[in-house]
């Protein structure tokens, strides 16, 4: 197979898809995006329900773990990414959050602060339209009632609010970056998907990308450039696997070294997030003999109306709160899940009930991503450094006796439930730390491996390296104070006018 483009994007995922459909837009060329990946027709990525059976799944998730996580007492996390077109875009819970505004201008760099990315946020979701979820659980919508003042809209965390979160989802169909912006840069006839085909590396010419080498041994060339897309693990990885990262790392597993940068693969670091168990018979969703009937219609609901409990994203609302409650500034998040969870592995536990959690806005630990062999086949070895730096597990602890007293005084009416697990176990400070360190994971926001000002230029450039760019959730410095997807699908919006400037 001969094939060249004049740019190549490298994974069709949150970022991935829009910087190749803006790029199509601009009409800077043809432009081939390779996704290792298949398509995302799949009932179970349309239908929000589904998350559930897609993670874990042998071909739509990479299904990464972490190392042993020296603050978790050696415990490893699963790590999933979504591989398929619209990337973990078409396996998440599709809350939709910008982040904050001092999370922008605190990154600290030209073309970054809020004055520079609220016009490309809307521009995304001009397309993208995401809304509030509408048919969420009765116990979800009670949550509006936990601060003063709500009036019911999305809440937001720039202040403590609470209620039913925005979801890119449409009539009750998933709504990702591949639907929204790659499949409709089809038309040009300019742009090429290929879909199962994994990249090894990118061949880099005196200190220029010329070309993507897959798996399997293709090449590609690109005449104008290349945009790595293939989200913080595997951006991170095909850099390092192409000759660019830590000179004796690279060296050590007998990688020609293109170009010593340090930085890439480090400074990796993710929401860290644990939560509360509540189980009541007339709380959420859950298996029980009264909800049989409702589950057994659920699948014919759905699909006549693309209503129901098949049409819940499982995440449907939550809060943004202080920890400590002593500043009106949240750095904490939770999200709320309006079914009952198991806390003891199971994946299927009989009763209703829901589950909230306490996710940090703001993590100060920070992990490292490194190859353990120049082999694409080999997963990076992966350590998130949760709670490395001992502020994330107090402002956890915190966080969560917080979450404890405001959904005590939450008015959720008959559709209250009582918490389980850890309950009675975790009174104590002493005892929540324990709880904390033997349940916490993350929230599946992996950032910061391809850092701009580390790794990338503020107009994400890779440093030392023409003609390639990081366009993905890797270049953010510190990871937004809430859900990653917006921000990843941002960064795609702004990588496609920095790469269009640079072309003029
Ligand atoms: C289970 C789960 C739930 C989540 N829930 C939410 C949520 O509700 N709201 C939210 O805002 N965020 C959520 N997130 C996070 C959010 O989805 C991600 O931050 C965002 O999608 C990252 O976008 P990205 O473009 O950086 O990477 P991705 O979307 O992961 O895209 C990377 C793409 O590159 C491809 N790729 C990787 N390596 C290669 C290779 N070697 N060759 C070819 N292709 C390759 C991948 O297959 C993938 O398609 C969730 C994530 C997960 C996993």
């Amino acid at each position: 197979m001969t094939l060249a483009a004049d740019y190549i994007v490298i994974g069709a995922g949150s970022a991935g898809c829009v910087v190749a459909a803006e790029l199509i837009r601009r009409q800077v060329g043809r432009v081939i995006v390779l996704e290792a990946g298949p398509s995302d027709q799949h009932p179970l990525v349309k239908m929000p329900f589904g998350l559930v059976w897609l993670m874990g799944s042998k071909t739509r998730d990479w299904r990464f773990s972490s190392t042993q996580q020296a603050g978790l007492e050696g415990r490893q996390l699963k790590i999933p990414r979504g591989r398929m077109l619209g990337g973990s875009g078409s396996i998440n819970s599709m809350v939709w959050f910008r982040g904050t505004r001092r999370d922008f201008n605190d990154w600290g760099y030209p073309e970054w602060d809020w004055s520079s990315v609220e016009p490309a946020f809307q521009a995304v979701e001009e397309k993208l339209r995401p809304h509030q979820l509408s048919g969420a659980h009765p116990v979800t919508q009670k949550l509006s009632a936990m601060f003063s003042g709500n009036s019911g809209a999305a809440p937001t965390p720039e202040y403590e609010s609470a209620g039913v979160f925005n979801f890119n989802l449409h009539n009750g169909r998933r709504w990702s970056a591949a639907d929204a912006f790659l499949r409709p840069a089809l038309g040009s006839g300019n742009l090429q998907i290929i879909t199962g085909v994994e990249v090894d590396r990118i061949d880099i010419e005196t200190h220029r990308a010329r070309r993507v080498i897959l798996v399997d041994g293709t090449e590609i060339s690109a005449h104008k450039g290349i945009i790595l897309s293939a989200g913080s693990i595997g951006s991170p990885s095909i850099l390092m696997r192409s000759g660019i990262g830590d000179r004796s790392d690279l060296s050590a597993i007998g990688i020609d070294v293109k170009h010593d940068l340090p930085q890439v693969g480090r400074n990796l670091h993710d929401h860290p997030s644990v939560g509360l168990y509540f189980a009541g018979p007339n709380s959420g969703y859950g298996l029980t003999l009264g909800q049989s009937l409702a589950w057994a219609a659920a699948p014919f609901r759905y699909a006549m109306t693309g209503k129901g409990r098949l049409a819940s994203p499982t995440v449907e609302g939550g809060a943004f709160f202080n920890a400590r409650g002593t500043d009106a500034v949240p750095d904490v998040q939770s999200h709320f899940i309006p079914f009952k969870l198991g806390w003891t592995g199971q994946r299927y536990t009989y009763g209703a009930g829901y589950f909230a959690d306490v996710c940090l806005c703001r993590p100060k630990s920070r992990g490292e991503l490194r190859l353990l062999s120049a082999d694409p086949r080999v997963a990076p070895a992966v350590d998130l450094g949760i709670l490395q730096d001992p502020s994330d597990l107090d402002t956890l602890v915190a966080g969560l006796f917080r979450l404890r007293k405001l959904l005590a005084q939450t008015d959720f009416g008959s559709y209250r439930a009582a918490e389980v697990f850890p309950a009675e176990t975790a009174q104590s400070d002493d005892a929540m730390r324990r709880y904390v360190i033997e349940r916490c994971a993350t929230a599946y926001h992996p950032v910061g491996t391809a850092a701009i000002g580390a790794v990338v230029s503020p107009s994400l450039n890779v440093m030392g390296i023409e003609n390639l760019w990081v366009a993905d959730a890797s270049v953010m410095p510190q990871v937004t104070s809430a859900n990653t997807n917006a921000p990843s699908m941002m960064i795609g919006w702004k990588a496609a006018t920095f790469i269009t400037q640079e072309a003029a």
